[in-house]
């Protein structure tokens, strides 16, 4: 379903009613506001998502479609504090669009809104998103690149066909070989039953939650030996929603970004924690829906169906990775025994984990350099 707006000032109406369905907080960036173009876009099941394109006034670039982790949001590719990835791609001849799928902290569905799982982002969200951004583009090569969650489901949605004929895709984090450390997928299974019988998602902000309430044994766990005072940092830093994993490394955050992490990152939901759990289990990319017919389109198992991917890949990494750990190493060699006809690079950033090899204050001296060159090898 696409969702009709207007920039036009004289159709106030119709504009505020249609933000009032499922409000998208604005983008925070420093582009000039005009550049911006937010496209109304939802999904033919029915969803509200954000689409984003910043206009650079050439129709002759290539596009590069970003897809943000689960919890984050595009503002992760647009930090006004750093030289992020929407800068450094303008400044060399690419358009950036922006997709926040639903599974972004500027949508309403991880706290309050229609539970979802992985199999709707790789279904609905990317084929439809890549496929929109298609019809304005034309015969331009389309690029994406993508971080943590949002590229697991891209490597579903790779593996189904559903989004075929993309120019390259730059994988962050974790592709096709999910592998979480055993600390993080012991006390995800323990804190997902403990936890679901009470609240139905894990904070960031302590800000908002207060001092006494239900969630404050679990700022009190992330607090244990962590080094930092910031409650929000803790929670995330130290233990990564509580599951014990860390999404950075401390030092490479701008001070700036440090302090607005409860921005960049919202709530996370436990009801999707079932799937993550199964997905972990596997080692693999699996389906969530094995009777529902709507989901017959993706493959049970995306690495077995992983020859159907018809781009190259560039498998990146942090070497300090506390969440996925070195998935991306393992994805690389899987896929070099298993399919040695795809075209599948892998880099490591020293000193990087998680998060930071897109947030970090010196990313685009460390890492986008390794997107821009497989990008230059293939526009
Ligand atoms: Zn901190």
């Amino acid at each position: 379903m696409i969702f009709r707006t207007t920039p036009s000032r004289t159709a106030r109406p119709a504009l505020r009613r249609v933000r009032t369905a499922a409000a998208l907080r604005p983008l925070r960036h420093r582009l000039d506001p005009a550049r911006m173009e937010e496209i109304p876009f939802g999904t033919s099941d029915g969803v509200r998502l954000g689409l984003t394109r910043v206009d650079t006034g050439d129709p002759a670039r290539p596009a590069v479609l970003l897809l943000h982790g689960h919890t984050a949001s595009a503002d992760m590719f647009l930090l006004p504090e750093t030289r992020n990835l929407v800068d450094v791609l303008l400044d060399e001849g690419y358009e950036p669009w922006l997709l926040d799928w639903r599974g972004s902290c500027r949508l309403p569905y991880n706290e309050t809104g229609r539970r979802y799982t992985y199999d709707d982002v790789a279904l609905y969200d990317i084929p439809e998103a890549v496929a929109h951004i298609r019809g304005r583009i034309g015969e331009r090569p389309l690029f994406v690149v993508a971080h943590c969650i949002g590229s697991l489901t891209l490597s579903m949605s790779l593996a189904a066909g559903l989004v075929p004929g993309l120019a390259g895709v730059v994988s962050q984090g974790v592709f096709l070989t999910p592998k979480l450390g055993g600390r993080t997928s012991l006390r995800m299974s323990v804190a997902g039953e403990l936890l679901k019988t009470r609240i139905d998602h894990i904070p960031v902000d302590f800000r908002k939650v207060g001092l006494w309430s239900k969630y404050t044994p679990l700022f009190a766990l992330a607090s244990r030996r962590a080094s930092c005072p910031d409650p929000t940092c803790q929670i995330l830093h130290n233990s990564a929603w509580g599951t014990g994993a860390s999404l950075f490394v401390h030092e490479n955050l701008d001070g700036a970004t440090h302090d607005r992490l409860a921005e960049l990152l919202g709530p996370a939901p436990l009801w999707i924690l079932p799937h993550l759990r199964r997905i972990e289990l596997a080692r693999s990319v699996v389906r969530w829906h094995d009777t529902d017919h709507r989901y017959r389109a993706l493959p049970p198992n995306a690495l077995d169906a992983a020859a159907r991917i018809d781009t190259p890949v560039l498998l990146l990494a942090g070497s300090e990775n506390g969440l996925w750990l070195d998935s991306q190493r393992l994805c690389h060699e899987v896929l070099a025994h298993r399919q040695p006809q795809l075209d599948v690079s892998y880099a490591e950033i020293p000193g990087y984990g998680h998060l930071d090899t897109f947030l970090g204050r010196g990313a685009a001296l460390d890492v986008f350099g390794h997107i821009l060159d497989f990008l230059g090898g293939r526009r």
